[in-house]
């Protein structure tokens, strides 16, 4: 399924269909909703608009599959994983290019996306066989006490639309490896990435129902997901808002969660940085996926006598850039995802306008759907632009005096995913990074993100890490096993 007539994804499948208990599927009274690519609005798919009955099949056979799953050697569940690996690398092209017709993402965003999302899966298979357990020494002659680690149980998953296949191998591949049964819910806007990646893993016979993917009603269908009792963990990622009803809802019936949910990144230029380095390292980590992503840049406060020569470069590089459509292998800008996100960033462009800040560069619509790489300057504290998630290609520059003065201004923020800063003094280089309240830190490196190290955010960004051993801990139980001899 999924394939068109040449056999790959280069055109829309040819199917959408979800995939339950082994089985693709429609919604139950057959109703679809549109996805569309965000270049050209063209329909690419329709895919089943599901609910609360739907969702609770998928959780059953989640809950059905699991025993065994969880009951096979680790090494049999990584070879399944090791196998998907392969094939998304061997696939990867094509991958990318339904991830750009969904998403809009440059065409090498996308392939560095699957390269990154495959790397998840590879990981989590090499890590799947050493989840350790311990033995710990008794107080009395005549007792032994063993921690076990075993597989949480049923993980239902809920994932956004600006990474649409590395959000998802995140949380299924470490779940999967540590013997999990997984449903998983990807954004409307993208999840065909979503339903090939099922695919991949129905080749690689994965037994029906330890992975299933549901698309629909978001509400009718995590209601589901809060209320099922096998269900033991929630995993989510998207906004702040999203994040905190799910946590109150998983409340009820005390089950674990983690949440990855929004940033406001500040990035942070020093006096003594290469500047050079500094402007490369700010374009490539502002304006990746059109700024619609969760740890990228969103204040960039440079030290006052830099100031003025920084802002230079970054616009000399910012209105360098070349907008258009993803496919296109020229493009470094695709458009924004769809007109919500679009409204908001000029909502926070004109708010700065009214605040005061000057546009160096960039600050208008192009063509409908892309937003032109803005830098701007003069923006005071209170502009929605320096306090709330953009989710654009918009970089406010703000001067700054002391290093402790830029460390106060970073942290005042109910966000604490991503910083960066760039220094050449070693000293600065571990105070900054130790002082700054925020889970992942860049230190003269614009792309932190790898998947054997951790990944998440402090404050209202979240709970809970991805990726690394501890993305794997995420979905294991310690039992105590205490034995008299
Ligand atoms: P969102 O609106 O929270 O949506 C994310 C997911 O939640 C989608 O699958 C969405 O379904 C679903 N959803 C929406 N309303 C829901 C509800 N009431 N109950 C349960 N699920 C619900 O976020 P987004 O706009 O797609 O994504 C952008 C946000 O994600 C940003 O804040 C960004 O910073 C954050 N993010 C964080 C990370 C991280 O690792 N920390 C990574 C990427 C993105 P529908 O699509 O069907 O509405």
């Amino acid at each position: 399924m999924g394939r068109d007539r040449d056999g790959d994804w280069d055109g829309a499948p040819v199917k959408n269909l979800n995939w339950i208990g082994g089985k693709w599927a429609g919604a139950d009274g057959g109703a679809t909703f549109s996805v569309r690519n965000p270049a050209t609005q063209e329909e690419i798919a329709r895919v089943p608009d599901c609910g609360a009955a739907e969702a609770r099949r998928a959780l059953d056979a989640a809950s059905a599959a699991f025993p065994a799953w969880a009951a096979l050697p680790a090494i049999e569940r990584a070879n399944i994983l090791f196998n998907v690996y392969a094939q998304m690398l061997g696939r990867a092209r094509e991958l990318a290019t339904l991830l750009t017709r969904e998403n809009g993402k440059p065409i090498r965003e996308a392939l560095a996306e699957i390269q990154y999302a495959a790397d998840f899966v590879r990981w989590s298979a090499e890590e799947a066989r050493r989840v350790y357990g311990e033995t710990i020494p008794a107080s009395v002659a005549g007792k032994r006490h063993l921690v076990l680690k075993q597989p949480l149980g049923v993980v239902a998953a809920i994932t956004p639309w600006n990474f649409p296949a590395a959000m998802v191998t995140r949380k299924i591949a470490p779940a999967l490896a540590a013997g999990c049964a997984v449903v998983i819910k990807p954004a409307e806007q993208t999840p065909l990435s979503a339903f090939a990646l099922a695919e991949l893993f129905e080749e690689a016979r994965l037994p029906a129902g330890v992975l299933n993917v549901i698309t629909g009603n978001p509400e009718s269908i995590a209601k589901e997901m809060l209320a099922h009792p096998k269900v033991r963990k929630i995993a989510f990622t998207g906004s702040t808002e999203v994040g905190k009803l799910l946590m109150r809802g998983a409340a009820d019936g005390l089950k674990r969660v983690s949440l990855e949910l929004g940033g406001h990144a500040p990035f942070i230029v020093f006096a003594d940085a290469d500047l050079d380095r500094a402007a490369d390292g700010c374009v490539s980590n502002k304006f990746r996926n059109s700024g619609q992503t969760c740890i990228c840049a969103n204040r960039v406060y440079v030290q006052q006598e830099v100031h003025d020569a920084f802002a230079k470069k970054l616009v000399e590089r910012a209105s360098a850039l070349v907008l258009g459509d993803g496919l296109d292998e020229k493009t470094q800008v695709g458009p924004m995802i769809d007109e919500s996100g679009m409204k908001k960033v000029i909502e926070h462009v004109e708010d700065a306008r009214r605040h005061g800040a000057k546009i160096l560069c960039g600050g208008r619509v192009k063509d409908a759907r892309w937003f032109e790489p803005t830098v701007m300057t003069g923006v005071p504290p209170e502009a929605k632009v320096l306090r709330e998630e953009t989710f654009g290609p918009v970089a406010p520059v703000v001067a700054f005096k002391t290093e402790e003065e830029v460390v106060r201004l970073a942290n005042d923020t109910p966000y604490g995913l991503a910083a960066y800063f760039y220094t050449k003094d070693a000293s600065r280089l571990f105070r900054v990074a130790e002082a700054l309240e925020y889970g992942i830190i860049g230190a003269n490196d614009p792309s932190p993100g790898v998947p054997q190290a951790p990944f998440g955010g402090m404050k209202e960004s979240g709970i809970g890490r991805e990726g690394g051993k501890w993305g794997i801990e995420e979905y294991v139980e310690v039992k105590h096993v205490s034995i008299g001899l």
